[in-house]
């Protein structure tokens, strides 16, 4: 799915510049639910939005899906953005004057399809995360938890190959946080990659596998026995 060779990448900070990721080697396979662990700062945004198309390395190598990620124009990342990936961020970032249903139809418009269409579409996803009476009210009348859940929605709208996901429960409470978890895996079992960046160790355990960052490198690359959560929706 995925290939990272001897990434590296820099902020500038004034006359000098932060090094913040040092060398990253990385490869995930289709089908694997992958966590990157660190402490704040360690890094993990900057390397989720270098895989996100996001942002761009200093030097290194990314290939995704076969393509190499190289000096790409905006518009040629938006299109492989569109075509690959989701995105799920711990603040939802759901448009705040569109409804849920329009809010998952977005990406869909994007893609060019028809309203109809994809209306139809969002309402079938939104029915999978168990929101279909909520379609049309706007993210300030639902919870966090539905929140997250149209934001996940609107993330598989488009069918991506590859789920983003950054700190997704960061913002939920415990409970909340299992139960999009249990979503998260449920998607996974449906053969959906994820890649999410998570700081807390039992948020990562419900992954199948554990990327830690430290100093700008991997520290520890391990497989794990995945905890389960059950759903509730
Ligand atoms: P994490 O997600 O692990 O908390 P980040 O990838 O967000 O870490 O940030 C890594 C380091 O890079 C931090 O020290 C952060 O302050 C710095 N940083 C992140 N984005 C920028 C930016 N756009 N400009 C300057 N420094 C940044
Ligand atoms: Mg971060």
């Amino acid at each position: 799915m995925l290939e990272i060779n001897q990434l590296h990448k820099s902020y500038p900070i004034g006359d000098s510049s932060l090094h913040v990721l040092k060398g990253i080697d990385l490869a995930i396979e289709s089908g694997e639910m992958v966590a990157i662990m660190g402490s704040s700062g360690s890094g993990k945004s900057t390397l989720l939005n270098i895989i996100g198309i996001l942002d761009e390395a200093d030097s290194g190598e990314y290939i995704l899906d076969g393509l190499p990620i190289k000096n790409l124009t905006e518009k040629k990342a938006a299109i492989y953005r569109n075509k690959f990936l989701g995105f799920i961020f711990q603040s939802f970032n759901l448009i705040k004057y569109k409804n849920a249903l329009e809010n998952v139809a977005l990406p869909l418009y994007y893609q060019g399809m028809k309203r109809k269409e994809r209306l139809e579409k969002a309402m079938f996803h939104l029915e999978k995360v168990g929101l279909a009476p909520w379609a049309h009210h706007l993210p300030k009348e639902l919870s966090g938890g539905q929140n997250q859940r149209v934001a996940i929605a609107r993330a598989l709208a488009a069918n991506p190959k590859l789920l983003l996901a950054d700190e997704p429960t960061g913002a939920l409470d415990t409970k909340t946080s299992y139960e999009i978890m249990a979503f998260i895996q449920q998607l996974n079992d449906e053969g959906k990659t994820i890649l999410m960046v998570t700081h807390e160790e039992d948020i990562a355990n419900m992954c199948k596998r554990v990327v830690r960052l430290r100093d700008g490198v991997i520290m520890e690359d391990t497989k794990i026995e995945q905890v389960r959560v059950k759903q509730h929706v």
